[in-house]
């Protein structure tokens, strides 16, 4: 994504709502705390970007890549248009996510539905995530797009209210009646830090937030980056940067506490809010690199029971009701949880 798109997001959030962008774990980005009604202004300007193509399918084009697998953008591409192409996908639940991943099994770990998969050998597989396990069936290349938007027309036939993913589906549904049951292993997820064999850094974002000072420091090293689903950025050439990027706020080594440590948006930017998690977090996060204290787990603040971006393997907190102040997210991330 270029930096110039980002700074027009931002520059949105800056005007009419919070001064920053939030990457989330599905690599979406958001501007919060708009106006309700949002201004015909602000609206004009972040269809200026040129980042929603299709008004009828912008909630279904929930499509993920492996960050590091810039080569399968051109099956992203494909994928993107055959999606968009088919009137009845509009229809798609906006949970529903797609990824294209390739041997490594990067961003496997993530809640996908359908995922197309490049084999070592130049070969494909079509994924698809069911309740009880994950099936799959053999899929070249060049037919990824249609047999992904085939299976994804089949979901829709079959599922019923408040079947928003394929994983809702009952074990016996026909949708699996073509496919085989397998064993996937994914990728650990990509840690902030220098990526192994190439000049990239994968730059993790506080909070999932980026605001006006990292947009500049990362514009001194590129004009480019990739969004993850792990609320970072793979900066290219960003190895050979990183006091300049830690100096701005961004987390490059995986033993940093944000690394560990993240939040929903929570009060006062979310109406639902019950708690400014995003204070408790910076909070904690001050009291454990003042104390030193080694991290022990993932935690994960939440304003509300809605847990909006809770991720698999992480301690989920709730606040004010499981945690109240700094000390005990503190305790939490630390040995000391209480
Ligand atoms: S969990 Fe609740 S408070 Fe937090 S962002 Fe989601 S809706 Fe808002």
């Amino acid at each position: 994504m270029a930096l110039d798109a980002l700074d027009r997001f931002l520059a949105v959030g800056e005007r009419w709502g919070a001064p920053f962008v939030q990457l989330t774990t599905r690599a979406n980005l958001q501007v919060r705390a708009l106006p309700d009604p949002v201004p015909d202004e602000a609206v004009a300007a972040v269809m200026a970007t040129g980042w929603f193509p299709s008004a009828s399918h912008e909630r279904a084009r929930n499509i993920l890549r492996d960050p590091l697998a810039s080569h399968l953008q051109p099956v992203v591409d494909a994928l993107d248009e055959t999606l968009c192409a088919t009137p009845e996908l509009a229809s798609l639940p906006g949970r529903f996510l797609f990824l294209v991943t390739d041997a490594s099994g990067v961003a496997l770990d993530q809640p996908w539905d359908l995922a197309w998969r490049r084999m070592a050998d130049g070969s494909g597989q079509v994924l698809a995530r069911g309740p009880q396990g994950v099936f799959c069936r053999p899929c070249a290349p060049v037919r990824a797009p249609e047999v992904l938007t085939g299976l994804a027309a089949r979901f829709l036939g079959i599922r019923v209210e408040r079947q928003w993913n394929v994983r809702d589906l009952g074990p016996d549904s026909d949708f699996f009646s073509e496919l085989t049951a397998t064993t996937i292993s994914p990728a650990e997820p990509l840690r902030p830090g220098p990526v192994a064999g190439s000049d990239a850094l994968i730059a993790g974002l506080p909070l999932g937030l980026l605001d006006r000072t990292a947009l500049d420091a990362l514009r001194a090293v590129t004009d480019q980056v990739t969004l993850t689903p792990w609320r970072s950025l793979l900066v290219p050439g960003g190895a050979a940067h990183t006091e300049a990027l830690t100096a701005a706020g961004l987390s490059t080594a995986p033993a940093q506490v944000w690394s560990h440590l993240s939040a929903c948006t929570g009060a006062p930017w979310c109406a639902n809010g019950q708690a400014d998690v995003m204070g408790l977090a910076r909070e904690s996060a001050r009291l454990v690199q003042r104390e030193g204290r080694a991290l022990a787990r993932n935690v994960h603040l939440v304003a509300c029971e809605r847990r909006c971006g809770a991720q698999d393997g992480e301690l989920v907190l709730l606040s004010p009701t499981d945690v109240t102040d700094a000390v005990g997210v503190a305790d939490a991330l630390t040995e000391g949880h209480r």
